[in-house]
């Protein structure tokens, strides 16, 4: 299938020296959805921008379909790139009503004035807004108005349509019905949607590819299921919902994205933890980062638990409970399924499953800038950390 959006190296420094976008690059395939998440300032808006072509590039190329819209000195205007956006805050003109802002879209097309509002009412109508086509942005809640404006960007057939973050600004049920909305008719109309959000569950239930941005490099790019079993760093995985995070001593040299066992630094750790080593690890110490969905509750005292800690947080999430537990360490797993409600204060064991546990090796910066006191104890990391043992032991009982 041919891409129908090509980027790359693309760069963007803007005029104050802000280097906001490094050497991107990406690709789309037609009719999919590609969506960017990165933390805010990580480049998702610019980059978006770059595409529309409401900035210009400094460095690299992109390709719409089969045109080089910008490259060099050259740049396609935005109303050239066939293309249609969705911004997060609607951007509807205040003057117009709803069909008219639909029908502005059909401006340029040669249409009469009545098929252009023949076409917007009937697009207004898929997304709902049947009776509504008369009000004016004012008139209409938020969610309404965001309608208006995918109504919008889909009336006019658009190849591309780029979305910024287009539902920030609802309240989460909304968030929800409007994501699968936007999915439906984005995929109907046969478009290919660049989406960015910050939201990663947002990202994944939309996604056909994954990329991920950090302070302007793309950092991981691949299906849902790939960046989240295999982030391609702590970063990716903490901005993908790791929430565990915990010191572990590997043992043996481990290749990147071969399985690995490492031991935890845990007074109450049982046995060896079987885990994918996310980078190239040497033995030493290593970063174990946890999925929620990897770490199961258990007895404390059987052979499956990998190490066991106190209950310090019981959540009730409807379909069951989340529990926080404590390790002896102080650090913390978090995210516990449990079916029933556990005591707080709780003793429970918790076994950890291959299957979302990835190994890092740890940042020798992190390693320097920890407290001294307990990691003092085990700054050796081939050393037994027997004293850190014996004093969480007696503490926890
Ligand atoms: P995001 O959408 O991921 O939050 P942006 O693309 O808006 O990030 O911004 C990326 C970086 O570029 C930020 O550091 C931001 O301050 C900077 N930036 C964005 N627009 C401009 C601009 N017009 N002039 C200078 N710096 C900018
Ligand atoms: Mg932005």
């Amino acid at each position: 299938m041919a891409d129908a959006l090509r980027i790359e190296a693309v760069g963007k420094t803007f005029r104050n020296g802000a280097v906001a976008l490094q050497d991107v690059f990406l690709a789309a395939d037609a009719g999919t959805f590609l969506v960017l998440l990165g933390p805010s300032g990580s480049g998702k808006t610019t980059l978006l921008r770059l595409v529309a072509g409401i900035e210009k590039v400094t460095t690299g190329r992109i390709v719409i379909g089969e045109n080089v819209v910008a490259e060099g000195s050259r740049h396609l205007l935005p109303e050239r790139r066939n293309l249609a956006m969705v911004f997060q805050d609607y951007a509807l003109w205040p003057h117009l009503c709803a069909a008219e802002n639909v029908a502005f879209a059909l401006r340029r097309t040669g249409l009469s004035a009545k098929a252009c509002r023949e076409h917007a009412l009937e697009m207004l109508d898929r997304v709902g807004l049947k009776g509504l086509a008369v009000r004016f942005p004012s008139e209409l809640s938020g969610g309404e108005q965001q309608r208006v404006a995918l109504a919008r960007a889909l009336v006019g057939n658009a190849g591309l349509v780029l979305c910024d973050e287009p539902l920030s600004n609802l309240d989460a049920d909304l968030r929800e019905r409007m994501r699968v909305q936007i999915s439906e008719l984005v995929r109907d109309s046969g478009s290919t949607a660049v989406y960015i959000t910050h939201d990663q569950q947002e990202a994944f239930a939309l996604a056909d590819k994954v990329g991920v941005l950090e302070k302007g490099r793309l950092v991981q790019l691949g299906s849902p299921e790939e960046v989240y079993s295999h982030p391609a760093s702590p970063f990716v995985a903490r901005f993908t919902g790791v929430a565990t995070e915990l010191a572990v001593r590997v043992g043996r040299r481990a290749a990147a994205g071969g399985g690995v066992e490492v031991e935890l630094f845990e007074p109450t750790a049982t046995r060896p933890v079987s885990a994918e080593a996310g980078s190239a690890l040497e033995p030493g110490r290593g970063a174990l980062l946890a999925r929620p969905s990897a770490v199961r509750l258990c007895s404390p005292y059987g052979t499956e638990a990998h190490v066991s800690g106190k209950v310090v947080d019981v959540a009730f999430r409807g379909r069951g409970y989340e529990l926080t537990v404590e390790l002896p360490s102080g650090s913390r797993v978090s995210g516990v399924v449990s079916a029933e409600r556990a005591a707080r204060g709780g003793r429970v064991g918790l076994a950890l499953a291959k299957a979302g546990c990835v190994v890092y090796a740890t940042d020798e910066r992190e390693v320097e800038a920890e407290p001294s006191g307990v990691e003092a104890e085990t700054s050796d990391p081939l050393q037994e950390p027997a004293a850190l043992r014996q004093v969480a032991l007696t503490g926890d009982r």
